[in-house]
Order: structure tokens, then sequence, then C-alpha cells
């Protein structure tokens, strides 16, 4: 079998008998197991292929789940010792859906614990490493899923993202991470983090490959009291940009200083290859989003406090020997999170206590408002807007660990999208001199994922960046 293949050529592939779902399987899992010795991408692998009964255009085809979405009699950790032995009891919406499609759910993969984070460092299993460079990052928080399709360990994979994680590990890893709309997929069965930005979305090779998951995760559940009742298009019908006439918007706050120069020439290649495809670009402003990161992080950690308050030792996983109730929460807690979680416990206890509520809390809701509204107004007048994914390539390992409003600062161009509550994906489109992915984000209006995928084919059609696979040993 070849690596280069995209999941739906594997597919065709099954589908007209060129090779068997087993074959796929076993050369994937013997692939992962030996490059996942070094990348540790993975957190658990399951040995054995069990084919399941069920159909669609991705059928066969081995899928890995970012270890915060649960999956029925395994584990899952969100990379926390406080979870390190809990088992789901049932399955997430995605899963359940992906295994009606047919598919194999192939393992769990390496994240920020409980998504915290922007680099796969926060994880009680150590950090995974980026497939292009193994000292540097992979990204975070989805850095196991990110890696281990751009290493082609496995065809594809869902991540979540609450404030960039799939788009940022995903951009450093070279690979396409696709945020839908907030309410497109459902978030039965994903660990809660920040509840109001939580999305779960597929990381694929290409667009199209995207499209097909799409389809597939996409959809109405009424177990989740945010999913939209909406109707699903085909999502794979929107493969191409022909006949239609699009603007594509640039927004002068996202080009600012700290910008790194190879990104910022690369994207502006890719703003010419617009141009030359008769696809019109026009200069937009959304002047709040230098409020978006301090926001951001006040209302995510505020939910993320009061989400996590269920792990106490009672439920789920660890439960540290104690004398009496109060210090099995303590102990537990204390042994059973790590410095990361702690400090946004701290920042979202902090802004929703009284007397810090309207200071801190409220206000970033303003905010937030306002940030929504700068992108209605500029969707006025265009079909989509164009930014770097981020604003460097892939950190050394150890770099930014023990500062993290750097760290914060890394999802500088992601997040706003989170707190709007809009789609965005991010393509691979260059590399640096010392070859490390660059990628562009191209931002859509609620519910148009179906325009990002056009441009998003269009981009591709030109280009093959999204065809090169890392050299690895
Ligand atoms: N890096 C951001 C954070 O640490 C976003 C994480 C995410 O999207 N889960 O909160």
């Amino acid at each position: 079998m070849n690596i280069d293949k995209e999941a739906r050529q594997i597919a065709e592939n099954i589908y007209s008998k060129k090779t068997s779902k087993e074959e796929v399987f076993r050369f994937f899992h013997s692939r992962a197991k030996k490059v996942d010795s070094y990348l540790k991408s993975f957190v658990e692998m399951y040995d054995n292929f069990t084919p399941v009964n069920g159909d669609s255009s991705l059928g066969g085809l081995p899928i890995a789940i970012k270890d915060n979405i649960c999956i029925e009699g395994k584990r899952i950790t969100c990379a926390s010792k406080i979870l390190s032995t809990h088992v789901s009891a049932y399955d997430s919406e995605v899963v359940r859906r992906l295994k009606k499609a047919g598919l194999i759910i192939f393992g769990t993969t390496n994240m920020d614990e409980f998504a915290f984070g922007s680099s796969t460092e926060n994880s009680c299993y150590g950090p995974t490493r980026n497939p292009w460079d193994t000292s540097r990052v992979a990204g975070g928080s989805s850095g196991g899923s990110a890696a281990a399709v751009a290493a082609r360990l496995v065809p594809f994979a869902l991540g979540s993202d609450t404030g960039g994680s799939i788009r940022q590990p995903c951009a450093f890893c070279g690979v396409v991470g696709f945020k839908p709309t907030y309410g497109r997929v459902s978030r039965y069965g994903l660990v809660a983090f920040g509840s109001s930005l939580d999305q779960i979305g597929p990381i694929t090779t290409s667009i199209a490959d995207s499209a097909h998951l799409l389809n597939i995760i996409c959809g109405f559940d009424r177990r989740d009291s945010t999913s939209v009742k909406k109707d699903v298009p085909d999502f794979t019908k929107s493969l191409s940009s022909e006949g239609k006439k699009f603007t594509i918007g640039i927004p002068q706050e996202y080009f600012g200083a700290g910008l790194n120069e190879e990104i910022r020439a690369a994207i502006e290649k890719v703003i010419s290859l617009y141009k030359k495809n008769n696809i019109k670009i026009a200069e937009v402003s959304l002047p709040h989003t230098e409020y978006a990161v301090a926001a951001y992080y006040i209302i995510a950690s505020s939910e993320a406090s009061s989400n996590l308050q269920r792990f106490d030792g009672i439920k789920y996983g660890l439960r540290e020997p104690s004398r009496n109730l109060e210090e099995l929460y303590c102990r537990t807690r204390k042994i059973g999170f790590g410095d990361e979680v702690k400090r946004r416990i701290f920042l979202g206890t902090y802004s929703l206590s009284s007397g810090y509520y309207e200071a801190y809390y409220i206000k970033a809701l303003k905010a937030r408002r306002l940030i929504r509204n700068d992108f209605n107004e500029v969707f006025k007048s265009v079909d989509a807007i164009l930014t770097p994914t981020t604003p460097t390539p892939a950190f050394k390992i150890g770099e930014k660990k023990d500062d993290p409003l750097s760290m914060y600062l890394s999802d500088i161009y992601t997040i706003s999208v989170n707190l709007a509550g809009i789609p965005a994906v991010s393509l691979p489109c260059g590399f640096t001199k010392s070859n490390l992915p660059i990628s562009f984000q191209l931002i859509g209006k609620e519910f148009d994922e179906e325009t990002l995928l056009s441009l998003g084919s269009t981009y591709q059609s030109c280009t093959d960046f999204h065809k090169k696979v890392p050299p690895l040993r």
C-alpha cells in the first residue's frame, strides 16, 4: 500500500476490492507501531482488527480519536492522571456515527490535559513530537491527532477545538483541520472544556477528505442541548468553486507585528493564487480582535473551572486515600491535575467569584459580543476571511512550557472564531527554510462550511503542499 493516498482513495480501493479492510488496518497498524515509538501521538492503539457493519464512502477505514471523545468500553483519559483508569460507558454521538458509517476506531490520541494548551506538552504521557522535526512540538491541544495524520499513521482523525485546538496543531504539522460551526456537530460524549466554545472536527490530509468526514459527523442530536436542527448538505458537492463568484476578506489586524515573515510571504502567495482564480480580494477590518485572547482566557477558564468540578475522586478515575471527604477532594485534585489545569481552575474560579464576576466574566462576554459583531459586519460584504493560522511555525519542545502567556498567544489567530461560533479551516500552504509547515486559515459565515470547502478545494487543486509527507525514520 501507498502512504501518499488520501482517505477516500483508500476507501475506493477497498470498495473495488483492490485491497481489503483488514489489509488496510494491518498496514496502518504496523506503520503506527513503528513510527509512534518516537512520535508519541497515540495514547492507546487497539491491536485487534474488528470490522464494523455499516457502510459509507469511507467504510472500512481506520480513524483515530482524540482522547477526550468517548468510545464505549475504552479508556478515556483526556491525558490526565485524574482519569487515567476511567473507561467510557457509552459512545459519543460522533463515534456512534462513525461506527454506523463502517469506520474502524483505531485508537486514541495524545493531547494537552483536558485540552488546555497549544503544544501537547501538558499531557500526563509527555509531549507528542512534530513529524517534520521531532525536536519541535506538534501543537495542541489535538497534537496527537494532527501528528498521527501528518505522519500517515492513520488516514484521518477527530480533534476538538475550543480556541484553536484543531487548526493550530494541523498548521504545525501540515495537515487540514476543520472546525465546524458551533452546534453543527454533537458534543454528546465530548469531555467538556468550554461548553460554549467546544466543537469536534475532522483532521485530514486533504480538504476533500474533510468534506466526506463532515458528511458523517454533522447533524442534529437531541442529547446535546446546543446542537442545531439544521439540514446538513452533502458537503462533497462543494468541492469545487466552478461557476461561483467569491470575495475573500483580508483583515489587517491579522497581519501586524508578531507575524513571522516566512508565514507572511507564504500567505501573500495564497492571496495571489486566489486572485488568479478570479476570486475577489477585499481589505477588511475586525477592530475588536485585540480583545480576543483576553476575553477567551476568561470565558474558557470560567467554563472549565465549572466543568472540571465533577472530577472529585468520587465518580471517575483516581481516588486518593484520605481520612475524610474534604481531604479526599483536595488530595485527589492536587495529585490528579497538572499545573496548567490548576492554573485554569484558579483563573476561572477567580473571574466567576462575587466581586470579580462583573469586572471580568461579564466584561469578557461583552467583548465576545463585539468580536462576533465585527464578523457579522464583515460578512455583509465578503464570503470568507483569509488569515494565517498561527503567528509562527512549530516551536521547540520546552520553549514556551514555563511561559503561559507566550503559549496563550500562539492562538491569537484562531480564538476569535470560537468566540463567534463560526466555522474555519486550516490548510497547508508552504514550508519555511527549515522545512516546517506553514498554513493559512479560511473563516466562514455561520453554517457556511460549504464556502470553505469550495475555496479550500480550489486551493488544493492548484497546489500540492498537502501531499507532502514528512521524512520519517
Ligand atoms: N490553546 C487554547 C487553550 O489552551 C485552545 C485549546 C483548545 O482549543 N482546546 O485554551
